[in-house]
């Protein structure tokens, strides 16, 4: 049988950090990573890094801990459902603001 040639490549999308352009203010809710949970942070090997294969957005690193850039971040959520040790959770933009008032509204 005759050998495929694949020195060839035909049409493909490969997604890179930040292809869909800075995030601003709208962002929601922002991923924090907890390295006392992370598998990599907490044994010092670089394994699993499921969070940097699954953000379509390619803003996390594979660093121990993984590195999210949270200025490319679109905060879907996809790295904290995904994680296996839950140690990526989603917390609320407002939480982070300075000099908000948080009082429910009367
Ligand atoms: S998926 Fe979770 S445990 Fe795995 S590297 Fe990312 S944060 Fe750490
Ligand atoms: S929230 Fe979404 S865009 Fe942000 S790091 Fe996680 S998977 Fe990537």
């Amino acid at each position: 049988m005759k050998k495929r040639d694949y020195s060839h490549k035909i049409s493909f999308s490969e997604g890179g950090p930040g292809d869909a352009g800075k995030t601003g203010s709208w962002r929601i809710l922002r991923p924090v990573l907890d390295p006392n949970v992370c598998t990599p942070a907490k044994r010092n090997i670089p394994s699993c890094f499921i969070c940097w294969l699954y953000c379509p957005d390619g803003v996390v690193s594979r660093d121990i801990p993984p590195k999210i850039d949270l200025e490319y971040c679109k905060g879907c959520g996809i790295c904290a459902e995904e994680c296996p040790t839950k140690a990526i959770v989603m917390v609320d933009e407002s939480s982070f603001l300075e000099g908000v008032n948080k009082k429910p509204c009367k």
